[in-house]
């Protein structure tokens, strides 16, 4: 597939705009527009979807009949191309599908590295429709010098790619897109090789994420915030009106971006760990598990598990770091000190103690130990065996033979 070996990242932007360039813009959007149903249309006829071929066959026309300058003219093409084979697809699935030929309404084009640039000032410039004149405006972004968007935007090895500026009521938005090569494993030795040091992840609910090297994200603001958006949700429920449900979707929404907030903070907290104990797996329990054990009651945090789960490997990759998933059975039972494994175990809902040795520590810091130590022995029993990965803990290492290695 094209582009695989590339990681790919949006950054969320709005251009401030004079009159003019709005409309300058609106007239560009207006051409695009046209310019891909006369793309569509030329290959809906022939029955070309493959973008170069589609080129061949409609950029004369599209020149022609529009304004848009060669490069523009060109991308609305392939997105026509794309759109058709979008078409071609389902038929492929459905012959008894009735399918009908792309038009294009939405109020959104792409550009690229070729009708776009972007400046070290936050401004950009963009192409547009006519005598090829551009245009050049600054962007609004986060003042907070932390802004997602900063990442891409000051760093090099971001390369600008295909981006869509669109119209929505009366705004404008640019999302930027940038790619760059996929990194290198931070894993440095062969497929096969299980010299590596692993960290282990416990999720929970007294601490949303627990690490095998003691960091603890409370889940205590998560807990909250859900029983108060909660309260007020029953409570409008319960009036019934339609604005009330209009307003317990916005409710909802908000608690999404909250969360999400809070959980994008633990996912960077946990990938600091992994980086500074030098660890190039994260271990974390296999969530379908937890799916198929919990009540209904603990849906709200199934439901924060896997986004935390599905942040983590999304940010992990670009750090070249590996998730890997081990079952969780038994993971909050065994004794990480002299591995005596019993339901007896666990007294209390935060405390472990061991009744065969008597250790005892935070419940869900044994949870994440033992989870890393699971990944960690599933190396020494498969056919590549070494056994020489290593659990990472607070004070150093651990490893299956050769026991507790504590850091220089
Ligand atoms: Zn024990």
């Amino acid at each position: 597939m094209a582009g695989e070996g590339y990681l790919r990242r949006t950054a969320i932007t709005r251009p401030i705009l004079s009159d003019e360039q709005q409309e300058m813009l609106e007239q560009t959007l207006s051409e695009w527009k046209t310019a891909c149903n006369i793309a569509s249309y030329i290959g809906w006829n022939v029955g070309e979807t493959r973008k170069t071929r589609l080129q061949s066959l409609a950029y004369d026309d599209v020149r022609d009949r529009t304004r848009l300058g060669s490069q523009h003219a060109i991308l609305a093409i392939h997105q026509a191309a794309a759109a058709l084979a979008g078409v071609e697809e389902i038929e492929g699935l459905d012959e008894d599908y009735d399918t009908s030929r792309p038009m294009f309404t939405s109020d959104t084009l792409t550009y690229d590295a070729r009708t776009m640039t972007l400046f070290d000032d936050d401004s950009v410039s963009l192409a547009t429709a006519g005598t090829g004149a551009r245009i050049r405006c600054d962007l609004a972004l986060p003042d907070d010098e932390t802004g997602y968007q900063r990442q891409y935007l000051d760093d090099e090895r971001w390369e600008l790619t295909e981006s869509t500026l669109s119209k929505r009521n009366g705004d404008w938005y640019l999302h930027l897109g940038f790619r760059k090569p996929k990194p290198e494993s931070r894993d440095e030795t062969k497929p096969g090789d299980e010299d590596r040091t692993v960290l282990g992840v416990d999720l929970g609910i007294v601490n949303i994420a627990t690490t095998s090297t003691a960091y603890f994200a409370s889940g205590r603001e998560l807990r909250h915030r859900h029983r108060e958006f909660d309260r007020i949700r029953s409570g409008l429920q319960r009036t019934g009106t339609r604005s009330a449900h209009q307003t317990i979707q916005r409710l909802s929404g908000r608690e999404h971006r909250c969360v999400r907030q809070t959980l994008h903070e633990i996912v960077n907290n946990i990938l600091r760990e992994a980086i500074d104990y030098d660890c190039t797996v994260i271990a974390v329990e296999n969530l379908t598990h937890i799916r198929e054990r919990a009540p209904p009651a603990k849906e709200f945090h199934q439901w924060a598990h896997r986004k935390l789960v599905d942040l983590l490997e999304y940010k992990a990759e670009s750090e070249g770091i590996q998730v890997a998933f081990v079952s969780p059975e038994y993971t909050s039972q065994r004794c990480p000190e002299c591995g005596h494994t019993s339901a007896e175990n666990r007294v209390r809902q935060a405390t472990f103690e061991c009744e065969n040795c008597g250790a005892t520590a935070n419940a869900d810091y044994v949870g994440a130990k033992n989870i890393g130590w699971r990944y960690v022995r599933r190396g020494q029993q498969s056919s590549r065996r070494t056994g020489d990965s290593r659990l990472a803990l607070k004070s150093g290492t651990v490893q299956p033979n050769r026991g507790f290695i504590p850091a220089d």
